[in-house]
């Protein structure tokens, strides 16, 4: 266990004040190891808090490269960065928001090859993607490690932030993506269009549940899914069941295999 230095009780003095964090919480934060999965307008906003909030180590994943599109809305990076892959972007920026904090970049896709090592060398994973494929494919990795997920999604001016534990009771994402019509969960935000700020709103919220979760600091927002909804002003929360015969979590299922898993 790594202990603060006399610079870091000072840097995150704002936050070693709070009663729920204290030393400990930032000390555990700073022995904590990340995997950010998405490196666009999520990421961006939840990878810059997790930095700047002190967490030791972050692992950046993303095979996709900066386009002039992405920077209406993907804080990290810049002109310069146009072309440059999108996770060694983000590190460039983070290393220079707080030194402190170490960053590994993973220039490529998650894939099935791959998940089971890189989340297995984790405490907590962000699922910041935008496709199906890496979510259901995070969902059961994690699923399998009993790794905690904090899931986030934006298109529009909405979004919704969730968190898996994987306790006995509570849900995955399996359990309840499959009651959402192909075409609601397709859209992407090339053709849907997303305001700027809302991804900001949502990978912020996945940087609070997050750091919560890494400190034990409150109630995560776990079983629930928050819905935000930026064109009224509203926030509500949904309430999550777990889905008995869900073929990820179920009673009878076989998680041995990622070819069993369907998409919805
Ligand atoms: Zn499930």
């Amino acid at each position: 266990m790594k202990e603060l230095t006399d610079q870091e009780l000072l840097r995150y003095h704002r936050q070693i004040n709070l009663r729920s964090v204290d030393l400990d919480g930032q000390t555990a934060l700073k022995n904590a190891r990340v995997l950010v999965v998405g490196l666009g307008g999520l990421g961006c906003a939840a990878a810059q808090y997790l930095t700047v909030a002190g967490v030791g180590q972050l692992t950046l994943v993303d095979g996709d490269t900066v386009d002039v599109s992405n920077l209406q809305r993907q804080v990290l990076h810049h002109d310069s960065r146009i072309g440059m892959n999108k996770a060694e972007s983000a590190r460039q920026t983070l290393t220079v928001l707080n030194p402190n904090c170490q960053f590994e970049v993973i220039p490529h896709y998650l894939d099935e090859s791959s998940a089971l090592a890189l989340v297995a060398a984790h405490d907590l994973v962000l699922d910041c993607s935008d496709n199906l494929d890496t979510r259901n494919l995070l969902n059961l990795t994690c699923f399998m490690q009993k790794t905690p997920l904090v899931s986030g999604a934006a298109i529009r001016f909405e979004g919704q932030v969730t968190v898996f534990r994987w306790l006995q009771d509570e849900p995955c994402y399996h359990c309840f993506s499959q009651f959402f019509s192909s075409n609601q969960v397709g859209q992407s935000c090339v053709e849907a269009g997303v305001l700027a700020p809302i991804v900001g709103v949502v990978g912020s919220l996945q940087a609070v549940e997050a750091l919560k979760l890494l400190t034990k600091a409150g109630t995560p927002l776990s079983s629930q899914l928050l819905l935000i909804d930026g064109l009224n002003g509203q926030f509500r929360a949904m309430k999550l069941q777990k889905n008995s015969s869900c073929v990820v979590c179920g009673d009878d299922a076989r998680t041995n295999s990622y070819s069993e898993i369907d998409t919805p």
